[in-house]
């Protein structure tokens, strides 16, 4: 590309040219590939509920009247739901806007922002667009460490990003764990629990973080419709102490959820046999996976969310790149991780039984070829 000087035209502010743009898995296979299996992005196989889908429906002749800025129906509903306070609550256009709003609010240039090795990529889009700096702190063994994020905090920290469980590993800390790790923060430093997965944990020590967002006052926790069935409609929601919810209020779109989303969102927290039988599925197949894919003599990192990290062979010959051609070939749509600081492995969604069996039966013949 051509130099332009600073004057010719518009000029980003400074930082935001040093930010790497956030990669969506891949939905596509190459031509001439019967069926699509799309496992790249952690959508439910089972697909939205049935009663969210008939609400969208329902709800398109209004769509010339505005949303209720506030969302407050599909506030209570998931209030009623997680026995949350509806006023604590603040919904948005997907996880992914309120983790951007709490960066945009609570960080400064000069300030920093812990995250750990393998942590999801936006938060560090969202700390480097408030202009502060990501802290990258090591895992043991692709778990977060929380002696070490606890060491990594200095007098600039201000936010201290957790995925839980962490996507692209899958891998979760007991909540014993978060408490320590809140324990040690100053009390100044935010704690973001981003627990887009919780729903798929079945696990007696791991809990999502409403009780310590509901006794401390600089502890949050985000979740999303997207894991569950609603990754199109676009709805995240935060839980929160009146503070945090009182500041973000002042920033975020006055209609950042739309008309759709509210009232899909609505039906779909209400059906709560959908969500049992999305994540009875996912118990059912995540097991399954793990097991044939270690008896293929593949390494799994063991997960508690709807997808599995799948790390392949030193051999060039069976590297996940060429997996990963020879699986798109066949239909099958994994996800890259290279960017997340796994270059020999595949992130792949929980899917159908098709879509499960077929993916193991290509490998197989894969690692024959
Ligand atoms: C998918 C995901 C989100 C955000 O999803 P939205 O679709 O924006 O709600 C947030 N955090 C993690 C760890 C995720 O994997």
């Amino acid at each position: 590309m051509s130099q332009t000087s600073d004057k010719q035209r518009p000029t980003p502010r400074a930082g935001i040219m040093d930010i790497e743009a956030y990669v969506p898995g891949k939905s596509a296979a190459p031509a001439g590939v019967a069926k699509v299996h799309k496992l790249s992005s952690n959508e439910n196989p089972l697909g939205p509920s049935p009663k969210a889908i008939e609400a969208a429906r329902e709800v398109a002749a209004k769509l010339d009247i505005y949303p209720d800025g506030t969302a407050r129906r599909l506030r209570e509903a998931i209030a009623e739901v997680h026995g949350l306070n509806a006023a604590n609550i603040i919904c948005s256009n997907g996880s992914d806007e309120i983790l951007g709003l709490l960066a945009q609010t609570y960080l400064s240039p000069g300030d920093e922002a812990v995250i750990t090795e393998h942590a999801f990529m936006v938060y560090k889009i969202y700390i480097q667009s408030a202009g502060a700096t990501p802290v990258t702190v090591k895992e043991t063994d692709e778990h977060a460490d929380i002696d070490a994020m606890l060491a990594a905090v200095t007098s600039r920290t201000k936010i201290v990003f957790l995925a839980n469980p962490n996507n692209p590993t899958g891998t979760y800390i007991p909540f014993q764990e978060v408490r320590r790790l809140h324990a040690g923060l100053p009390r100044h430093v935010l704690l973001v629990l981003d627990a887009a997965y919780a729903e798929y944990v079945r696990r007696n020590d791991y809990e999502a973080g409403i009780e310590l967002v509901g006794s401390a006052e600089n502890v949050v926790m985000t979740r999303t419709f997207s894991k569950i069935g609603l990754g199109g409609a676009r709805i995240g929601w935060m839980y929160a102490p009146t503070h945090i919810v009182d500041a973000i209020n002042r920033i975020r779109g006055p209609f950042n959820v739309n008309t759709t989303a509210i009232e899909a969102g609505i039906a779909a927290i209400r059906d709560r046999d959908h969500v049992e039988r999305s994540v009875s599925h996912n118990q059912t197949w995540l097991t399954w996976l793990s097991e044939e894919l270690t008896k293929l003599g593949l390494r799994v990192t063991p997960s508690v969310g709807n997808f599995i990290l799948i790390h392949f062979p030193d051999d060039e010959k069976y590297s996940a790149a060429k997996a990963d051609d020879y699986l798109s070939a066949r239909g099958f749509i994994l996800r890259r991780v290279s960017g997340y600081g796994f270059p020999n492995a595949l992130r792949m969604t929980v899917g159908t039984e098709e879509a499960n069996r077929g993916v193991v039966a290509a490998l197989t013949t894969f690692l024959k070829s």
